[in-house]
Order: C-alpha cells, then sequence, then structure tokens
C-alpha cells in the first residue's frame, strides 16, 4: 500500500499506480459493513495513501491492508474483527496514550499516517439515535516533512520539506521546515546542482508534481520520503500570503514550487493553520559549492557510517541550544562568498574570544533553554499545550536574566552582527508579561488535566475552581444545616455514581423527614432501602449541579483563557522568531569562541586575491580524537601555494610519500580549513591566509555508489570527471591517488593528464597526493607545479612516521612496511621482498618512463589507452598526453609572435613588455 521498502510515495494517487493493493474506491455503497466499518471504508477511501488511525475508544485501530502493514513494522499483533464481504477484516491497534510513539516508526520509516479522531462523544452520538455511530474523521496526517512535536523531532535537525520542481530549464526549491516556519528558496541551474542541494540540506522529505521529476529524485536520492502530490485540484489556491518576501522578478519560477508546498501542507494539516515565516532567498552563487561526493568524503556533517560523530559538525557543535546548533548546520553546509559577510562573522567570535566571561555567562544561562522556535511553530499551529507556555515564559526569565548579568549596553565595542542579535533578544514582550501574570508553575502537558492559571488572575475562573474545590466544604456545611433542622444527628450527605449527592438517614429516622416541616427547605424522598432513607433537596441539587458544571465551566474557561494567551503570543511570532535568531546567533559565536580557545584556532584573514597560505594547520576533527584520547599531539603542517622565495606561483601542489604517512589526512585538513573558513569560524592553525573559494572538490576515498552499480575505478572516474567539469579558476580542488584504481600504466596516464589538464584549462588551487613518484619527474620542469612529500625517519630497519610534510619528493611508498606493520603473514611479506627487489631491478627507472612520455608529449596521433602496453617488454608503450600548450603560454607566444622588431618603437616595446610582465604575475 502506501509506503514501498525504498521510500518513495504517492501521496496522491499516480495515474500508473500499482501499489494500492486492495484499493477502496470512493464510490462504494459498502451495503455489507457493519456501520463504523462503513464509516472506517468511506473515510478510508479518502485517504488511501496513507495508513488510516481510525479512533475507537481508547485505541486507534488499523484495518485491512493498513492492518497487515502496520503489524509487520510495528511489530504489534494482528487479528480480526468481523467480517466484510464474507472475509475476515484484519485488525490491529495502539493504544491512545502510545500512539505517537509508533506514528513516529511508521513516518520515520516513509509511511504517511492519518489520524482519524472521533469528532463526538458517544453520548451526543446516541442523542442523534440509539444506533448512531461517533461522528469520525481525518484530522491531520502525519508526514516525515510535516511534524511539529518535540518528541517526534530531532533537537539538532532542522525537519525539512524540500518541494522541487523545474521550470523553464531551472529548477526551483523551496525548503520548509514546518516545525519553526522557517523556509527558503533557491533557483538551481542544473539536475546535479539539485542532488547537492538535497544532500546537503538532508530534508525529512521530498515533494515533486512532475513525474520526470519524480524519476530522477528516486534515481538519485536514497533514504529520503519523495512524495508525489497533484496540485491540479488546488491551482485556485492564493498564495499571495505567501509570496511577500518573494521579489516579483523569482515569482515566476517559485510559484509553482510555493504552490506544491503549501498545497501539500494544507492537505495534511487539514486547513489548520501553519506558521510560514518571510522567505528567504538563498542565491546559489552566494554560497561556496560542496558538491555530495565532497560533502561525504571530507565527512562534514555525517562520517562515512551516517553518524554526526567523528565529522566535522561533531569537533563544531558545541552549542549549548537546539536552535544554534541548526544554524551551525546551515552555516557549515553554506559558507559564503563574501569577505564583508565573513569579517563580520570573525568579529563576533573575536569579540567573544575577548570577553571570555561574557560568552560563559550566555553559555551557562542558554544550556537550560527550550527550543523556542518550535514552541512557537507549535503555537502558531494551534497545536501549543500549557507546557509550551510555561517553557516560553521559563525561557523568557533565561535571556533577561543572561542579558541582565551581562551590561551589553557598557561594550561599545559590540561588532554589528551582535548588535543586531543583541536589539532582537531585547523586545518587550506583552506575552511575557501575561504569561508571567496568568501562568502557574509547571503547566502541563496536556489541556485535559487543566489547572495551570494563577489564582487571582481571572475571577470567574476563581470562582469556579472556588466552587469546585470547596465541594466538600459546602456539602459538609449543607449537612449541618440539614441535622440542626431535621434534629436527626445521624444524617449525612453521600455521593455515588449512580444517583449523585443525596441526603441519608437510618429507615428508624425517614419518617421524621417523610412527615415533617422544615421551614422553606422541601425534602425529595428519592429511595427507600433496607436499612437507609434517601432523599435529596432542592438546594443540594442546585449545588449539586453547580459543582457538576463548576468542573466543566473551568475547563472551558481554562481553555479561553489558554486561547487568549496563544492568541497574544501569536500576535508576536515574528519579534519571537526573531528572538530565537538573537539566542542562535549568540549561542553560536560564544560557543565557538570557547572551542577557538580551547583549541587554539585562528581568525582567517580573508583576501579578494586568489592565495592560499596557511601555517601550522590541524584535522580538527582527528586532533580532538586524539585529545579525548590522551594521545601524542596531531603534528600540524604548513600549506602554501606562494612560494615567496622560490619566486614562483604554485596552483598544484604534488604530495609523494609513504603509506600511512599523513597525506590523506593533509589533504582533508586543508579543504576543510577552507570550509571552516569560509563558514565564518576560525581555523585550527597558527595562521591562515586565503583567497575567497568558490567550491570545493574532493576526490579521496571511495563513497557509497557502488549499490547503484558502479565500480569503485568508475566512480573515481566520475567524480574525476565531474571536477574536470565544473572546477574554476577560483576552485580548490584536493585529488588523492586518482588513477589508483586501475593498471599502473593507465593510472599513471590518467593522473599526468588530469594534472596537464588542471594547469593549461583551469588554473584552480590543487593538492594532489599520488604514489605514482614518476609524476615528480614528469612534472619537475613545471613552473607552477610545487613537490611536496611526507616525512619518514628510519630505525634499522622499522620506518617511523614523523606526519611531517616537507618540500620536495618522495622516492618511494613503503607500502611493503605498511602491510608488515598491519600483521601481514612473514611468507607473505618476504615473497613482496623479493619481487619487488627483481622488479626494481628489471623495471625502467622513473626518469626512463618521464622520458618515454615527454618524447610523445606533442605526437597527436596518439591516443591513452589501457591496451597500449607491451606487458612482456616490461616498457610503455608511448602514452600521450594532450597535444596543447597551457593557454597562458600560448597568448605569451602570441604577442611575441605578432611583435615586428623592424617596426616596434622603443615605448611600444616598453608597454608589450609590461603586458607580459602582467600576464606573467598571474602565471
Ligand atoms: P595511504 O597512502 O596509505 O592512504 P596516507 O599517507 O594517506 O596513507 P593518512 O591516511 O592520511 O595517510 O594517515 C595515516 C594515519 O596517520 C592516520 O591514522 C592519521 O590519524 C595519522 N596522521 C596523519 N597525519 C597526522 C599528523 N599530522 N599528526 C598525527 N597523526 C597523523
Amino acid at each position: 500500500m502506501t509506503q514501498p521498502n525504498n521510500h518513495h510515495s504517492d501521496f496522491s494517487p499516480a495515474p500508473d499506480d500499482k501499489t494500492l493493493g486492495n484499493k477502496i474506491l470512493g464510490n462504494e455503497s459498502f451495503a455489507d459493513a457493519t456501520p463504523v466499518i462503513a464509516q472506517y471504508l468511506e473515510i478510508k477511501s479518502r485517504h488511501q495513501q496513507c495508513l488510516l488511525m481510525f479512533r475507537m475508544g481508547d485505541f486507534y485501530e488499523l484495518f485491512f491492508d493498513d492492518a497487515v502493514t502496520a503489524s509487520g513494522v510495528l511489530n504489534i499483533v494482528l487479528t480480526k474483527r468481523g467480517k466484510y464481504n464474507d472475509r475476515d477484516i484484519p485488525m490491529c491497534g495502539v493504544p491512545v496514550h502510545n500512539f505517537m510513539i509508533y506514528t513516529q516508526k511508521l513516518v520515520s520509516m516513509g509511511y504517511a499516517v492519518a489520524v482519524c479522531e472521533q469528532l463526538e462523544s458517544p453520548l451526543d452520538a446516541k442523542k442523534r439515535g440509539a444506533k448512531s455511530v461517533v461522528k469520525r474523521d481525518v484530522v491531520r496526517i502525519l508526514t516525515a516533512g510535516t511534524l511539529t512535536e518535540d518528541n517526534l523531532l530531532t533537537p539538532k535537525d532542522s525537519n525539512y520539506i524540500v518541494s522541487y520542481h523545474t521550470i523553464n530549464d531551472k529548477i526551483s526549491v523551496i525548503k520548509y521546515d514546518m516545525s519553526t516556519g522557517y523556509n527558503a528558496y533557491s533557483i538551481l541551474d542544473n539536475a546535479d546542482d539539485v542532488v547537492d542541494y538535497i544532500m546537503r540540506t538532508l530534508p525529512a522529505e521530498i515533494l515533486y508534481t512532475d513525474h520526470k521529476d519524480g524519476d530522477f529524485l528516486k534515481q538519485h536520492i536514497q533514504n529520503i520520503p519523495i512524495t508525489y502530490h497533484d496540485i491540479i485540484p488546488d491551482t485556485g489556491m492564493d498564495i499571495t500570503n505567501y509570496t511577500q518576501h518573494i521579489p516579483q522578478n523569482m515569482l515566476d519560477y517559485t510559484a509553482p514550487a510555493l504552490l506544491l508546498l503549501l498545497s501539500y501542507i494544507h492537505k495534511t494539516q487539514k486547513d489548520n493553520p501553519f506558521l510560514f515565516l518571510p522567505s528567504v532567498y538563498e542565491y546559489h552563487h552566494d554560497f561556496l559549492q560542496i558538491d555530495a561526493s565532497t560533502l561525504n568524503n571530507l565527512e562534514i556533517v555525517k562520517n562515512y557510517d551516517g553518524n554526526r560523530q567523528y565529522s566535522l559538525l561533531w569537533v563544531l557543535d558545541n552549542m549549548t541550544t537546539a536552535m544554534a546548533s541548526r544554524l551551525l548546520y546551515e552555516y557549515i553546509t553554506r559558507p559564503v562568498t563574501s569577505i564583508d559577510i565573513l569579517n563580520m562573522r570573525y568579529d563576533a567570535v573575536d569579540f567573544f574570544v575577548k570577553y571570555a566571561n561574557i560568552a560563559d555567562i550566555i553559555r551557562q544561562n542558554f544550556k537550560n533553554l527550550p527550543d523556542i522556535s518550535r514552541i512557537i511553530g507549535r503555537i502558531a499551529a494551534g497545536r501549543g499545550v500549557p507546557a509550551d507556555l510555561g517553557h516560553l515564559r521559563h525561557g523568557l526569565d533565561i535571556i533577561y536574566h543572561a542579558l541582565s548579568q551581562c551590561h551589553f549596553e557598557n561594550y561599545a565595542d559590540m561588532p554589528p552582527l551582535l548588535k543586531t542579535a543583541y536589539q532582537k533578544l531585547c523586545h518587550d514582550f506583552e506575552s511575557y508579561a501575561l504569561l508571567s501574570d496568568a501562568l502557574m508553575d509547571n503547566p502541563p502537558q496536556t489541556l485535559k488535566y487543566g489547572g495551570f492559571i494563577r489564582h487571582g488572575y481571572d475571577a470567574v475562573l476563581d470562582e469556579y475552581v472556588n466552587l469546585r474545590d470547596n465541594a466538600q466544604n459546602i456539602i459538609l456545611s449543607l449537612e449541618n444545616k440539614y441535622r440542626q433542622h431535621t434534629d436527626i444527628s445521624s444524617l449525612k450527605i453521600k455521593h455515588n455514581n449512580i444517583i449523585g449527592y443525596h441526603i441519608d438517614v437510618p429507615s428508624s429516622q425517614g419518617d421524621k423527614i417523610l412527615n415533617g416541616t422544615f421551614g422553606n427547605i422541601t425534602f425529595i424522598h428519592k429511595q427507600t432501602l433496607a436499612n437507609n432513607m434517601r432523599f435529596t433537596s432542592d438546594e443540594l441539587m442546585t449545588v449539586e449541579k453547580k459543582i457538576f458544571e463548576s468542573e466543566t465551566l473551568f475547563n472551558v474557561r481554562e481553555s479561553e483563557l489558554f486561547q487568549k494567551i496563544c492568541g497574544v503570543i501569536q500576535t508576536e511570532i515574528l519579534p519571537l522568531s526573531h528572538l530565537c535568531d538573537g539566542i542562535a546567533i549568540f549561542d553560536l559565536y560564544a560557543s565557538h569562541a570557547v572551542l577557538v580557545s580551547d583549541y587554539d584556532y585562528v581568525r582567517p584573514v580573508i583576501s579578494p586575491h586568489k592565495s592560499f597560505s596557511v601555517q601550522k594547520l590541524r584535522h580538527c576533527v582527528i586532533e580532538k580524537i586524539f585529545k579525548s584520547q590522551s594521545q601524542p599531539p596531531f603534528i600540524p603542517n604548513n600549506c602554501h601555494f606562494l612560494s615567496h622565495h622560490k619566486q614562483k606561483h604554485t596552483e598544484i601542489l604534488l604530495l609523494t610519500g609513504p603509506n600511512m604517512g599523513g597525506k590523506s589526512t593533509y589533504l582533508r585538513q586543508n579543504a576543510l580549513a577552507i570550509i571552516m573558513a569560509q563558514a565564518g569560524f576560525f581555523v585550527p592553525a597558527s595562521s591562515y591566509h586565503a583567497g575567497i573559494f568558490d567550491k570545493v572538490f574532493s576526490r579521496v576515498g571511495a563513497s557509497d555508489n557502488l549499490s547503484r552499480g558502479q565500480s569503485t575505478f568508475m566512480m573515481e572516474m566520475s567524480e574525476m570527471s565531474m571536477i574536470l567539469k565544473n572546477a574554476t579558476p577560483h576552485s580548490f580542488v584536493i585529488l588523492d591517488e586518482v588513477g589508483r584504481g586501475t593498471s599502473t600504466h593507465d593510472g599513471l596516464a590518467i593522473a599526468f593528464s588530469v594534472t596537464e589538464y588542471l594547469l593549461s584549462h583551469i588554473r584552480c588551487l590543487t593538492i594532489f597526493a599520488t604514489h605514482y613518484h614518476e609524476m615528480t619527474e614528469l612534472t619537475k620542469s613545471r613552473k607552477s607545479i610545487s613537490h611536496l612529500q611526507v616525512a619518514i625517519s628510519h630505525i634499522q630497519d622499522k620506518i617511523i612516521f614523523l606526519h611531517k610534510i616537507l618540500e620536495g619528493a618522495a622516492k618511494k611508498s613503503y607500502g611493503i612496511h605498511v602491510a608488515k606493520l598491519a600483521g601481514m603473514p612473514v611468507a607473505v611479506i618476504k615473497t613482496a621482498q623479493d619481487f619487488l627487489q627483481k622488479l626494481d631491478k628489471k623495471n625502467l627507472a622513473p626518469q626512463d618512463i618521464s622520458d618515454t612520455l615527454f618524447s610523445n608529449l606533442f605526437n597527436p596521433d596518439d591516443n591513452i589507452s589501457s591496451d597500449n602496453h607491451d606487458i612482456n617488454n616490461n616498457a610503455p608503450r608511448p602514452v600521450v598526453a594532450p597535444n596543447i600548450l597551457p593557454e597562458y603560454i600560448q597568448n605569451i607566444c602570441d604577442i611575441l609572435n605578432q611583435t615586428d622588431m623592424n617596426t616596434t618603437t622603443p615605448i611600444n616595446a616598453l608597454q608589450i613588455l609590461n603586458d607580459l610582465k602582467e600576464r606573467a604575475k598571474s602565471i
């Protein structure tokens, strides 16, 4: 039925939908069904794509196919209830009080759960006729992307639903977190961007309406529910309320995705309200682009196992509030490209580094803050509970208390970013005064239990409370009064569930009441039992009615007051959401400042020029692990693309060295430093000077595409080809052993030609780690390539990894040493050593290979091919690099060739020289 195993579900039936099992049609008469089952079938026919949770007293029950599915998923007993069309009706159920636990499981597996409630009491139903069925209908459809309950959500993760639509070759995407109301839209250029966007956003659910979009998503996205929704019936929907913050020129692009999103929300929320904050536009190119495989390879938000632990986020997330953790996620997955924004962020970190005591006060207070963003999300959606009000008040208490301790007004050097956030925190909320006046301590989780409004806040409520709480006293005083009037000392006022309050006297005293007169009191006979006689009176009946009514009236009045308070909060939703932004900003920078001090991070210096120069850089994740395990400290390393003393401008750093030397770590730490710096964070180094990068690419390690039928080498090549197609001169690329997945000669040829292409066509900054030592010979003469090696030390026949990166090229890989370290059988190691010796004797020296390559470099007729090896000869057949001069050299040659020395004046010659010099500067 609803949810295929691959997490792709269609909310509205697609025309070719084959997943529905025993479909229940809307036009069936259900003649064979009992009234309740007929009601069920009618409701189910309107919610075919959902698991229907049908409320029956204290249980939610599922029938037919839904019962079979749910009992399997939830591991609960499948039973049966009556028959339909002569067949048993499968049934299973979950108790109301555990409903959310079960629902969470279903929703997290991608099912849509329709919650069907009883809309009246059985008593009210009976009033319409003895056989009337209690009115029921679906009040809400729960899906992974439309949750607002704290216990169904992960505090540190946003719960986005992404709506996706292609229009005129552009792709419009909107991400919306219903639990907080936050939403942002982007226009993407191509399908690759969509996959990257989704992998960065990690939404809980993706919506599409065009089947082509759906097919694409299903092919590329796994483990995220992808939901079809048909907006055609809703095209008349007015979306103007939601588009005020979307510029007119963007509307054409965003409107379809927005309409799709809103119509889905209306459908799942059954037209109940929901919070939708002013839309934010995320201009794609304002952000450092991190493609999906780089995000995975660098373990930015998750490690290879899919957990947060040991990721970059794990290191950076020392936040005290969930609001700041969610903001951190946004920062780290969307680093920026504006120097101004970055400097503002660095200033904010610096402020808290300088005033560590203030950072401490903020964090000490904020660690007790509730998730106000989600509280206001629930209150705006009419789904708040009294406890939410209590938490909101408590949250505001904490903020005002923290501000009063910090005295920010005395800090004239507070940077603009924090000043803006501070103003958001200082807002005077009418709802705060109201909550302080009206609310008792620790209000309950549900309205049902009541008793959360403070005594003295509302006279009417107080009267009901009085009546309810004094009921016992009122009854006692009435009892006393009747004893005096009747002179029966054994008279009692009792209560039972059948006849309610009554006056009880021993039978021997009954006549006294039956025959007596007692002023204006009239006793009415109710029952005569063996030993007792029971009476009531007008007064007792009035008191009884009042007592019962007071309970109901109390609940109604308290609900009214609750709604009134929620109403006031709803008028302040926008400043409250700004308050949450302020909390997140303060927490994020104060917490980061603590990390900066604890781990000695440095403020990046960003320039508009293409450059990268970092001193004593560490890998922040490994550093943290080492520290936590009391291991020796991580060895820092430098990375310079501008080599001043050699007067050359490096574009590619070619890194060679032994296995286990620390090459991959070095590559990653540099890429991570860029992401941290451009996210606005300090970096684990002693200095960081760099330009702004537009994209970071990595070709390191294998990722999970194997399951999609690509071989390791194919994946490596696909990733490499994607990098070569998309990198620009302002990108940063790390390449780890490109070409290793095939034969040595093929691999070397690929590694070499990739290097050539990067130099001549792209000219981005690249660190390339390789075990092809021939590469260092091949590229020795290239001005824009510098060589780095990993240092090792020998003690007898043992090698010690120093993890130090030095200038120059390494000669060996020490693979067999590492195999020995890994505990390979001695015999295997011995054979390998002998074999290596023989190979070394027989093989061509690297220089020979490089000569062969260069001798063929400009031969356009040959092609690189894996078939070109003469294995018996052990000599590579000609391997050819592209017959091209780098573009910038070609340009210089052109200028010189066009210069006629006979006609060039001295001033012209100087101009030409100047021009050449300018060009040389950028090489
Ligand atoms: P291979 O070529 O076999 O893939 P490699 O040269 O890429 O190896 P890494 O995987 O980067 O080596 O590092 C090997 C080990 O050395 C890792 O366990 C890592 O934690 C440790 N290491 C790397 N760099 C450092 C460093 N700078 N300081 C301390 N330990 C380090």
